[in-house]
């Protein structure tokens, strides 16, 4: 069989299928034969372990994944790729599609109906993925609390740029503080919009994201911390007591005092604290929140 990088198979496949792209799905196809392989390697999966794919589209990264381990899953939300899946995929006997909405399914039931039975206890997440879901996706999974060893995606440059910046720096944003507590970000490799096919409009970037075993920083309240941090972060020219006190509907001035006793300036912005900083402010006003 051609290789599935191959653009003159590729459209062959498409057109015998009579299938053309959905531009609201995301679908844009890698094409350049070096970067599946890439991803897959880096994403240190073995031939033990088991691989989680989100949209597979005719599966170019699917099968490098299962050359390197030992069952791969594949979430597929468009029906009519199963066909061209079914074709491209034939070869292989360690793979599972799986046709459902990445962020409906139900993620531990597929985690043990497909790995756990299969004595699989070691799960990488990788994924070229669709950017129109990028943050709700990394979250999705980083929340699910999943013991994911490592999470290998695919994204626009600018959200690789964002994922991986660090706390505290002029990139960083709400969803940089919300992976930051939950995983190391690294940012692999840049991949050129033509290595994709149809091209899209913009660069893209392979970035691994490794959970911690141990929190980074103590954070009381994971859910407080995540509302205190999307409301620091929503209007990025206020201060962040002002942002807070009328996101969270708290009063101003016992957040000024609690930056204040923190040694921090009542009228900073959220995007100035570190992590530690940003921690101590939401353990600080949870604790009155509370009383
Ligand atoms: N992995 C393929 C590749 O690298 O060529 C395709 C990647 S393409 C950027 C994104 C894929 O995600 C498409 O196949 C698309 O149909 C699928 N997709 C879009 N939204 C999805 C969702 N909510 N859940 C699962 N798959 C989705």
């Amino acid at each position: 069989m051609a290789a599935l990088t191959d653009l003159s198979y590729i459209k062959a496949l498409l057109s015998r299928h009579g299938f053309t792209f959905s531009k609201a799905l995301g679908q844009n196809f890698l094409i350049n034969p070096s970067v599946c392989p890439k991803m897959a390697e880096l994403s240190g999966l073995n031939e033990n372990a088991g691989a989680l794919e989100i949209g597979p589209g005719i599966g170019v990264l699917t099968e490098q994944l299962a050359k390197r381990s030992k069952h791969v899953v594949a979430v597929e939300l468009d029906k009519r790729l199963l066909p061209l899946l079914a074709e491209t995929l034939s070869p292989y006997d360690n793979i599972s599609i799986i046709n459902d909405d990445i962020l409906k399914a139900d993620l531990p039931k597929i985690i043990e109906d497909e790995f756990y039975s299969r004595g699989i206890t070691d799960i990488y997440v990788c994924a070229n993925l669709p950017y129109y879901i990028t943050s709700p996706v990394i979250m999705h999974l980083l929340e699910s609390e999943l013991p994911f060893k490592s999470l290998t995606f695919m994204v626009q440059k600018e959200a690789a740029d964002r994922l991986c910046a660090k706390v505290g720096s002029r990139d960083s944003g709400a969803v940089t503080v919300a992976v930051a507590v939950r995983a190391k970000a690294e940012k692999l490799f840049t991949v050129q919009a033509g290595s994709f096919f149809p091209a899209p409009k913009v660069d893209s970037a392979v970035i691994r994201l490794t959970p911690y075993e141990v929190p980074p920083v103590k954070i009381d309240n994971m859910k407080f911390f995540s509302r205190f941090v999307r409301a620091a972060f929503e209007q990025r020219r206020k201060t962040l007591a002002n942002s807070v006190a009328s996101a969270l509907n708290s009063d101003k001035a016992s957040i000024s005092q609690a930056l204040k006793d923190l040694g921090l300036n009542e009228s900073v912005r959220a995007e100035a604290l570190s992590l530690e900083e940003l921690a101590a402010v939401a353990n600080t006003l949870y604790s009155i929140s509370k009383d």
